[in-house]
């Protein structure tokens, strides 16, 4: 079992009034499914996907990722956590754009102190999964906003994390770029990695195999979808 959240809680405390952006999330995530989260602005998906990512802790509740206690963790803790398990994939790429897609790629290895030749082919290797082999030396501006995100989503898997986390992935591109995107994660989720994404597409949603709506903190519904 992956994620096992709870009666997870979140309360952000403005002046003296309280707003609950989790109200009590209870949910469990299997390794190697594929997900996506939808709901209204302000129903608490970014909430919940800074708690999942390891970014944030919750208020109360419990929060087991892999069978260890995360939402109890230190800071120090919480991140060699989050950057052994979780790759982050967002709506605006986050590239740097003086580095190539190898070296934007090869970033997380750079921090998690690896050498640079095998930091060199591990990059290369991930840009491969995504379809980017001949682009490896092209900086972002030379990349389509797919194709950037496909370097986004070679550097969220070059630490082979067990879950990758896609916030809006698709938010910034156009429907067919979007759908090539979807398909990627429909890919590597085949090759047996965790996929959780949020997104306000119905269309983005149903490349997924399980739908969790929120709205004002809770869990609305929570539906499997049937593929052939
Ligand atoms: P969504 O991602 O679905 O738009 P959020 O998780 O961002 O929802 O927000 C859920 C609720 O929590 C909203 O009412 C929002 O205003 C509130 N909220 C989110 N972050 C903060 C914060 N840092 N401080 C105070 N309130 C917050
Ligand atoms: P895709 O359909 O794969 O998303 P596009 O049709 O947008 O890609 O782009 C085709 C090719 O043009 C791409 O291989 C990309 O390298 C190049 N290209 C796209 N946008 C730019 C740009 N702003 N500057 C330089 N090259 C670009």
């Amino acid at each position: 079992m992956s994620i096992v959240l709870s009666n997870i809680k979140k309360i952000y405390q403005m002046g003296d009034t309280q707003v609950a952006a989790l109200a009590g999330i209870t949910l469990e995530i299997s390794a190697g499914e594929f997900t996506a989260i939808m709901g209204p602005s302000g129903s608490g998906k970014s909430t919940l996907m800074n708690i999942l990512g390891c970014l944030d802790r919750p208020t109360s509740g419990s929060y087991m990722l892999d069978g260890e206690e995360v939402a109890t963790l230190k800071d120090d803790e919480l991140a060699v956590t989050r950057n052994k398990k979780i790759g982050f994939v967002f709506q605006n790429f986050n590239l740097l754009p003086r580095m190539s897609a190898q070296q934007n790629v090869a970033l997380p290895l750079v921090y998690a102190g690896v050498v640079k030749q095998e930091r060199d082919s591990m990059a290369a290797a991930a840009l491969s999964m995504v379809g980017l082999a001949d682009r490896m030396h092209h900086r972002p501006n030379e990349l389509s906003g797919g194709q950037r995100q496909r370097v986004a989503i070679a550097r969220a898997l070059v630490n082979n994390p067990s879950i990758i986390m896609a916030d809006e992935p698709t938010g910034n591109l156009d429907s067919k770029s979007g759908n090539e995107i979807m398909e990627i994660f429909t890919k590597l989720n085949k090759e047996g990695r965790t996929i959780v994404l949020v997104t306000h597409e119905i269309e983005i949603a149903q490349f997924t195999r399980r739908i969790i709506s929120f709205r004002d903190g809770l869990i609305i519904s929570d539906e499997a979808l049937l593929k052939v």
